[in-house]
């Protein structure tokens, strides 16, 4: 092992942890993003595509009839889920993509559980021109069967994965080899705020433009800072996202919402998956346990070692809602406001109501809406028919 544990850090949290062949493609990773994050051109680049490509700006929505019925403070909506694919994960794909070709890198591989992230990033290599290969456990390219066939028409090929059981752990060992193979003309595209160094700090960097512009809007809109930022958390991208351009004003409120099923943050302890460390949920022989909370995008045993300090210092607050209450919240917001939440966001929006009623007309709450809910209509038909 060529542990890096001095980059990449969080409190105790973060780093790299990786057999010595890996560690080195990384490091030339961390180099490159470094070079290029601030570059003047790479900027104008990211910017054109984020506009002409994802559809940003897009707006921050004042929930009128949501504020008006919970009583309380008002609920603003950023909203994601208007982005191009329908959610955040597009932010985070189209800044690695561009940094790839800024490498002169043609072959872009990412793991997928759900198969989101696969879709968003078999989207944008179409547009750019990558060849692109998928890996998704075997057991889940069954249950998702659709979004297999959704790469497939962007031109990806997806690799099922048979080893271990079959899941998202075992496409992301597989995509790990392969880079190690590979790694002269390949990148590996990774989907959320995890991973070893630079990954947490490379995601949260492009989709930090999530709090970049709601920081400028809720400033227009109402001509002051949120009482409360409110996103959900799986790995913790559109969290880390919403919350970055507030982690500095120290009244803004930051609350990650976990599935009460995966509740990692709230229930974890200290260990290291993956190839870094954070707050995890282990069975009782230190194994990663496995999760199963309704919405797939939040099925994943750690966290992104920022939001595992940001909880151990106080910065941010975790809270948890079940499944059921996010199913309330799913149809709740498609009543009264005509927007349907992906199953992942109505759990910010269901913590947003309680936490809302809690403070006073005074204050303004801001929900990240990372994604929307067409994805998961067929899922809430059959939960309800029930
Ligand atoms: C993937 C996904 C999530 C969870 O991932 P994070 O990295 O925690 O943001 C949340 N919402 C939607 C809509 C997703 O697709």
């Amino acid at each position: 092992m060529a542990d890096n544990v001095e980059t990449g850090l969080f409190g105790e949290f973060g780093g790299s942890y990786l057999p010595e062949d890996l560690q080195k493609v990384l490091s030339d990773l961390a180099e490159q993003f470094e070079k290029y994050r601030d570059d003047p051109e790479f900027e104008e680049d990211l910017s054109y595509y984020l506009k002409e490509y994802v559809g940003r700006e897009n707006p921050l929505t004042f929930a009128k009839n949501l504020t008006k019925k919970v009583g309380g403070a008002k609920i603003y909506l950023k909203r994601e889920d208007l982005n191009h694919t329908g959610a955040h994960k597009i932010n985070n794909v189209i800044g690695q993509i561009l940094l790839a070709k800024r490498m002169g890198i043609t072959r872009v591989i990412a793991e997928t559980g759900a198969g989101q992230h696969g879709v968003a990033t078999a989207t944008a290599c179409a547009m750019f021109e990558m060849d692109c290969t998928i890996y998704m456990g075997k057991t889940d390219t069954k249950r998702q069967e659709l979004n297999v066939f959704r790469m497939e028409l962007l031109g990806a090929k997806v690799v099922p994965v048979e080893k271990g059981q079959g899941r998202l752990k075992d496409a992301v060992d597989e995509a790990l080899s392969d880079l190690v193979e590979n790694y002269e003309n390949t990148f590996y595209l990774l989907g959320s705020a995890v991973g070893p160094h630079p990954f947490p700090t490379m995601v949260k960097h492009f989709q930090s433009v999530v709090s970049k512009e709601s920081k400028r809007q809720i400033m227009e809109k109402e001509n002051k800072l949120p009482t409360a930022v409110v996103a959900c958390v799986g790995g913790g991208s559109n969290a880390i996202g919403a919350f970055s351009h507030y982690i500095d004003e120290a009244e803004v409120r930051l609350i990650g919402v976990e599935p009460a099923e995966a509740a990692t943050i709230t229930k974890g302890v200290p260990a290291v998956i993956h190839g870094f460390k954070c707050l995890t949920l282990l069975d009782e022989n230190g194994e990663p346990q496995p999760t199963n909370p309704i919405a797939a995008g939040l099925d994943y045993p750690g966290v992104g070692p920022e939001h595992s300090h940001l909880s151990t210092t106080g910065r941010a607050e975790y809270v948890t809602v079940t499944g059921e209450e996010s199913l309330e919240a799913f149809q709740e917001l498609s009543k009264v406001e005509g927007i349907t939440p992906a199953l992942e966001s109505s759990h910010a929006i269901a913590h947003a109501i309680k936490l809302a009623q809690s403070l006073s007309k005074d204050d303004v709450i801001i929900v990240n809406l990372s994604g929307r809910g067409d994805k998961d209509i067929d899922q809430v038909y059959e939960m309800l028919k029930k």
